[in-house]
């Protein structure tokens, strides 16, 4: 038995994926706060301009020195404004599906703040699906690939976590609690889950469960986990360890799992301390 484990069997990787600025963002004295050196390391509020960015072009800009924070930060994966979806997808869950198809607990989460690009991320649009589109038409297709051999079975679940508050949105019901089970470990109590027959259904039942969202009703923030899937969205500003999206997902975060988180951040700086607030998050998790 050994205790050490390769990077590749690590159980959560952290990524980060910053999205391009949007034109309000390209107006006045903005500058970007974050710098994609390469795929694997950025900096937040670097000392030097990044004079590679679009905000270099901006008026107003006049490349003068500024003394930024200067924390540099090494993910699992950095995704630059140029990422497609298809990037994020390749280097995030397909890597996982494997072990999702071989028993491994698997999950992600998308975390950011509000218009950073986690529902982009996810969801996408139909001309640009998401991170659970392109996973969900990988899954159904590997589970085609091997039934003759195994036979799986895909349940779903679709909660969301809102002002510390837990509903079934494919099912709901008021407020669900949390119970800690002896044999399944963490557990909604109530959650209700559905079998979809392929790809297309499934997301057609996400669809339907994005109505009954508190907010953002075309927002999704995280997926799967076990056979089942869990999509959230969140509170910034509960502490990191008492949070339910903590408790939800320590299951998720040990043991016989893999976990993928995806860090959104916009790269503007009147965003400046969300991203910074979401960058140290996402650094915490990558301790876990
Ligand atoms: P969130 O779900 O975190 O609140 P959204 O995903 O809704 O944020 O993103 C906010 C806006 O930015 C949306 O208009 C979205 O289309 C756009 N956006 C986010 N990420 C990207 C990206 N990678 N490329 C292009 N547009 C993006």
């Amino acid at each position: 038995m050994t205790a050490a484990t390769t990077s590749d069997e690590g159980n959560v990787s952290v990524v980060v994926r910053v999205r391009p600025p949007n034109p309000r963002e390209q107006e006045g004295n903005q500058y970007s706060t974050v710098q994609v050196v390469d795929d694997r390391f950025l900096i937040f509020d670097p000392d030097e301009p990044d004079t590679s960015s679009v905000f270099s072009n901006l008026k107003g800009y006049d490349g003068t020195r500024r003394k930024g924070k200067d924390l540099k930060f090494i993910f699992d994966r950095v995704f630059g404004e140029n990422a497609t979806q298809q990037d994020v997808f390749e280097h995030t869950t397909k890597e996982i599906l494997d072990g999702v198809l071989n028993g491994y607990n698997c999950s992600v989460f998308a975390y950011g703040a509000t218009g950073a690009g986690k529902t982009h991320t996810m969801l996408g649009t139909a001309n640009s699906p998401g991170v659970m589109y392109l996973t969900m038409v990988e899954l159904y297709r590997r589970i085609e690939a091997i039934q003759e051999e195994k036979q799986c079975e895909v349940l779903i679940s679709y909660l969301e976590v809102y002002n510390e508050q837990i509903q079934d949105l494919l099912s709901p019901k008021g407020n669900l609690a949390i119970r800690e089970d002896p044999q399944k470990g963490v557990v909604v109590q109530g959650l209700s889950f559905h079998q979809p027959k392929s790809a297309d259904q499934l997301l057609q039942m996400l669809a339907n469960g994005n109505l009954n969202r508190t907010q953002h009703p075309t927002d999704a923030n995280a997926s799967s986990s076990r056979s089942h899937a869990v999509f959230q969205s969140r509170k910034a500003h509960i502490p990191y360890r008492d949070s339910k999206l903590t408790r939800l997902l320590k299951d998720s975060i040990g043991g016989n799992c893999r976990t993928v988180m995806i860090a959104a951040i916009s790269p503007s700086s009147l965003s400046y301390d969300d991203t910074y607030n979401t960058l140290k998050y996402a650094n915490r998790a990558k301790e876990i």
